[in-house]
């Protein structure tokens, strides 16, 4: 089933609307109330479909987007140094570009404007992957690292291309406090990790590793120049995959998704 997200209001929550009934619940760590309030339309079964199956967490840029592409368009355009998309090694872009903190906080300012972010290419695959998954029922949370500001911008460039969402969830996951908080409807890492996931998909090297070190989930890293030099710690124990396209994505999500749906408990 697929949910209308429109925008954010208050709390660390989505505003969904009930496609039947129009009217709108909460998502996020209040997503029961919205099955409590639609219970009067949607059958029970459907209520309980919904509530059983898990969530599925999915990076935005270089996940579902092509963000480090149009990056370094930007730092051509205003500083006239190109940078190729192989030589893009470090998840750090001041590295990667040779900015200074100024360049680098100008990049970033047009980089999360609307008509940059409507502009960002999608990647091949995605959205028939997650409209898969979102069949099959599971919740699909989009997690992004962006600045809460780009809320509109980014639930817009989902629905143009056709990418099925339950939930976008804004955290601070790079300590980029100052730009990305605004002191609103920002997760903390922490706040993050009080949410379960049945699988997460994500590119950045310090994602990778606070997901499957901290949040023990099992993760499919998108494969990407700044993270090939990323491994799970030995300690690890949940699987890890490095995927190079969402072809490989869905094909090594398959088992991790039967194993979930085979455990106690889940009674889908
Ligand atoms: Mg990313």
């Amino acid at each position: 089933m697929v949910l209308t997200v429109l925008k954010c209001k208050g709390h660390r929550c989505s505003v969904i609307f009930c496609p039947v009934c129009v009217k709108a619940g909460i998502s996020g760590q209040c997503i029961n109330r919205l099955f409590v309030f639609c219970q009067s339309i949607w059958s029970h079964d459907t209520v309980v479909h919904m509530s059983d199956r898990g969530t599925i967490y999915i990076d935005f840029d270089d996940v579902l987007c092509e963000t480090a592409l149009e990056l370094a368009q930007i730092v051509e355009q205003e500083f006239g140094r190109r940078v190729a998309f192989e030589d893009i090694q470090a998840f750090d872009l001041e590295k990667s570009f040779d900015l200074n903190r100024e360049q680098w906080e100008h990049m970033m300012e047009l980089a999360h404007r609307p008509e940059v972010l409507a502009h960002l290419a999608p990647i091949k695959g995605a959205a028939e992957v997650l409209r898969t998954w979102n069949a099959a029922g599971y919740n699909l949370d989009v997690v992004t690292g962006r600045p809460s500001a780009s809320h509109e911008a980014s639930g817009e460039w989902l629905a143009r291309y056709g990418i099925p969402f339950d939930s976008l969830t804004f955290v601070d996951k790079y300590a980029r406090t100052h730009v990305v908080r605004e002191g609103k409807d920002v997760l903390t890492l922490d706040e993050l990790a009080s949410r379960d996931y049945v699988l997460a998909v994500d590119d950045a090297p310090r994602m990778l590793t606070y997901l499957s070190e901290t949040m023990c989930v099992p993760l499919l890293v998108f494969d990407r120049p700044w993270n090939a030099g990323w491994k799970p710690d030995a300690t690890v124990t949940a699987p890890v995959h490095r995927c190079r396209s969402w072809e490989q994505i869905a094909c090594n999500a398959a088992p991790v998704l039967d194993a979930w749906e085979k455990q106690e408990g889940c009674h889908v």
